[in-house]
């Protein structure tokens, strides 16, 4: 008797998550190493990207690769002196590439460089200062690796399955999300000013240089610089970097009363700030705005006047080392992450602190 048909032994299903997270880590077998952009605008390397370099640190120590920086600008003093700051701040290997064409920046030449980095060296991590500067390159240069990128990140951590976790809020603030860059390297992120803390720089720490050329002409380049134009001449709030931060909220009740605000932090040597309803009723500028839509900032100390403590505020001053809090409130918010709490009118107390500062300091 002829055998009977052998029937064909059943498949295996081909897909589903694991042979799709095999083929990416075949992919990206060659990204490696975690990244920061080191921003030097005006001859200064912005602190952000010092604040980024803890926590590249962080990050590359968790995967057990290197932090490496890229510095991109003119061949001039304040370029040598941010290439050797870079591993101070714990970078293993500085990418640097030196142009005349980068004294300035314009997004053409230093997305250029960054992306023809990028694509030479193969980063699966690239970080960048949510700063005018950085917002403008991160979204250029994204678009052009056709990756992803999480704007304004506030946590960053690896997760389990060695992705990048970048959490930020969404929702108009309301929820935080958590963004993984699977299909596509590297994983890009933005992370605001003062959001990170800033490391301890350790002036031993030296490392490797890896140079880069631009390839690219003065003729290639729409974008030309005119002239700069100092706005020295503007008062400018510089709340992000400020020891001491005195700010005012709703319960000022007018904007006339934001001057024992202004005062005190006169008197204190302070920049002053507020809470975002008064700048949406016009009181006060946006860039005096305190929190997750405005200014984070990470002060000695922290006075906020009038101010209920709601949750949008609340992340851009929890890094404070010292929060006084006055409110006339004994249940508000304010009191459940203040060090200090004041139960008083805001009104009286601003005034005699401003007094009693005065007296003391004169
Ligand atoms: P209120 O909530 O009105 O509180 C006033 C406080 O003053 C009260 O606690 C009251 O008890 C107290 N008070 C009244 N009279 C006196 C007095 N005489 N002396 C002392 N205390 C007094 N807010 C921010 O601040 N920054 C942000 O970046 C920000 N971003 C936001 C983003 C989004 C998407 C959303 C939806 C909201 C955001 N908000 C932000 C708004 C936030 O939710 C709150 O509405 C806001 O912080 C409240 O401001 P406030 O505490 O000054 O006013």
């Amino acid at each position: 008797m002829a055998d009977a048909p052998q029937k064909p032994a059943p498949q295996q299903p081909v897909g589903g998550r694991a042979a799709m997270q095999m083929q990416l880590a075949e992919k990206f077998k060659n990204y490696k190493h975690v990244w920061v952009f080191v921003e030097i605008e005006r001859g200064r390397v912005h602190p952000v990207s010092w604040e980024l370099m803890g926590e590249g640190r962080k990050l590359a120590d968790d995967l057990g690769v290197d932090l490496c920086a890229v510095v991109l600008g003119p061949r001039n003093d304040d370029t040598k002196r941010a290439i050797r700051e870079t591993y101070h701040y714990g970078a293993d290997v500085c990418y640097i590439c030196e142009d005349p064409l980068l004294a300035e920046y314009r997004n053409e030449p230093f997305t250029r460089a960054l992306t023809d980095l990028v694509n030479r060296h193969q980063p699966e991590i690239l970080l960048l200062g949510a700063t005018p500067l950085g917002r403008d390159l991160a979204g250029s240069v994204a678009t052009v690796l056709q990756t992803g990128l999480t704007a304004d990140a506030t946590e960053l951590k690896i997760a389990d399955d060695k992705s990048l976790a970048a959490t930020r809020p969404t929702f108009g603030g309301t929820l935080l999300c958590t963004i993984h860059t699977l299909n596509h390297r590297p994983q890009m992120a933005t992370v605001r000013p003062r959001v990170m803390a800033m490391p301890e720089p350790d002036s031993k720490r030296s490392g490797r240089m890896v140079w880069h050329s631009l390839r690219m002409q003065e003729a290639d380049i729409v974008t030309k610089v005119l002239e700069f134009v100092s706005d020295a001449q503007v008062e400018k709030a510089n709340l992000a970097y400020a020891d001491i931060v005195v700010a005012g909220g709703m319960g000022l009740q007018n904007a006339a009363n934001l001057k024992h605000v202004q005062r005190l932090a006169e008197v204190l040597g302070a920049e002053w700030g507020v809470s975002r309803p008064l700048v949406q009723k016009g009181w006060a500028p946006a860039e005096r705005q305190i929190g997750q839509t405005g200014n984070t900032i990470r002060p000695k100390l922290y006075i906020a006047a009038g101010i209920s403590g709601a949750i949008q505020h609340r992340v851009g001053v929890e890094g404070a080392d010292l929060i006084i809090a006055i409110n006339t409130d004994p249940d508000a918010t304010i009191f459940d992450f203040a060090h200090l709490g004041v139960v008083a009118d805001a009104l009286a107390v601003l005034p005699a602190l401003t007094d009693a500062f005065a007296r003391r300091l004169s």
